[in-house]
């Protein structure tokens, strides 16, 4: 399987690592489209929303700690965040693998642009 995060997730591909545990890693977007773009997966093989099952929700929660431990030490917990996930072709989903964006460090547009 070709999965470009795997490759992050098992160090072939390099990153800027912000944060991780057991099950979840946190690494800076190699594009950002704010001053803090951060990407938070899975480190398991999950290809989209569509595919998260009942089993996965603890996952999902530990997502979501994830963003809020990374907003807290990026600075931008106060100031506000968005959390993203792009799940399809009509959403722009370029990976194949379930992933958030975390954005923040300044005022942010409009959600559907
Ligand atoms: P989109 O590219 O439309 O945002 P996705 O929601 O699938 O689609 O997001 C994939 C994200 O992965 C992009 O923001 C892209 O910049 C980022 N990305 C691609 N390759 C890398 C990489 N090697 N390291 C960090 N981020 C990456």
């Amino acid at each position: 399987m070709d999965d470009l995060f795997l490759k992050i997730v098992d160090g072939t591909i390099p990153s800027k690592k912000v944060l991780e545990t057991e099950n979840v890693l946190a690494f800076h977007d190699i594009q950002p489209a704010a001053p803090v773009h951060v990407l938070i997966i899975p480190k398991k093989y999950i290809p989209s929303m569509n595919a998260v099952t009942e089993e996965d929700l603890p996952l999902i929660a530990e997502i979501h700690r994830v963003a809020i431990e990374v907003a807290k030490k990026l600075g931008i917990a106060e100031s506000g965040y968005r959390l993203i996930n792009n799940c399809g072709p009509d959403s722009g989903q370029a990976v194949g693998h379930l992933h958030y964006h975390l954005l923040g460090g300044a005022k942010l547009g409009a959600l559907t642009s």
